[in-house]
């Protein structure tokens, strides 16, 4: 039964983010919300600790597909980057503003880029394509987010600083425009560079927030060097080039790491 205990914490841990949010905010929806993610990642923790191959999958399916069809389109709130923006100019600590700071600001403290492995509805289609592994060297084109990044805080500071009218509306379809261009470009990219999570690694501006806080995460992959006979294994299967026999917190491509688990899942001597 030990092996399940991650899944129980993590859906206790969710449950009372839920319930607190709820009666601070007096808004059921939030016990709605955080219930719905706390039990499709405790599904997924289950899942893995029984062996299945397809846990995260399931959970990213389940949690992207709830974000982006139903809190995205049905509830029209924008969930992307732009709409942090938006929401913080106005000063209201609604669903998306909740969202970055749980998922992507202060929770990459405790569960590191979590989000990018179980939840993120951009890679939940990415993951689909057939470069699994990435099949080039990595490119040094990283600094692309920051860009990325910069655009998206100018294009809405413009908006507002414009006084552009119906800038709700706005939002709402440059979350659709938004979304339909992360796709291209991500899709083109996976294809162009034979690696399904390129747009992750170069392009994706929410980045910025998740490299620096996930550095310090609580939860990490480490290598119990007694077991491990240096077979590489772990390395071949790794999407996000992370060096996991490194245990520092400057390794390689740390910040990289979407705790995805197949390094752990193909290490034939469970050193990770
Ligand atoms: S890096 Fe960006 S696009 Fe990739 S999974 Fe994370 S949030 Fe999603
Ligand atoms: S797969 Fe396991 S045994 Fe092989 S190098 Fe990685 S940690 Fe070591
Ligand atoms: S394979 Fe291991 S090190 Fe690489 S992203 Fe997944 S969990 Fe992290």
């Amino acid at each position: 039964m030990r092996k399940y205990l991650p899944a129980v914490v993590f859906l206790l841990v969710f449950e009372t983010l839920a319930i607190t949010l709820w009666l601070t905010k007096d808004n059921i929806f939030y016990l709605f919300n955080f219930s719905y993610i706390g039990i499709a990642l405790a599904l997924g923790i289950f899942l893995f600790a029984r062996g299945s191959a397809n846990a995260r999958r399931i959970t990213q399916l389940l949690v992207g597909l709830y974000m982006l069809l139903f809190l995205g389109l049905i509830s029209g709130e924008n969930m992307q980057i732009e709409g942090f923006w938006y929401y913080l100019f106005i000063g209201v600590f609604e669903a998306a503003t909740i969202h970055y700071a749980v998922a992507k600001i202060f929770g990459p403290l405790l569960f590191g880029r979590g989000w990018c492995g179980y939840a993120c509805w951009t890679a939940m289609v990415l993951d689909f394509l057939p470069y699994k592994m990435p099949q080039q060297p990595r490119k040094k084109l990283g600094w692309i987010r920051y860009i990325t990044f910069a655009a998206s805080l100018v294009f809405v500071a413009a908006l507002f600083l414009g006084h552009v009218g119906g800038i709700e509306r706005i939002m709402f379809w440059a979350f659709i425009v938004g979304n339909v261009l992360y796709y291209a470009v991500g899709i083109a990219l996976a294809f162009a560079f034979k690696d399904n999570r390129a747009f992750c690694k170069y392009i994706c501006p929410v980045t910025v927030f998740l490299k620096p806080m996930s550095y310090f995460s609580l939860l990490r992959i480490k290598c119990d060097h007694d077991k491990c006979i240096s077979c590489g294994k772990c390395r071949k299967v790794c999407p996000m080039n992370v060096d996991m026999l490194d245990d520092s917190r400057s390794r390689e491509n740390g910040t990289e790491c979407i705790l995805c688990m197949e390094c752990v899942r193909n290490c034939p001597k469970h050193a990770l």
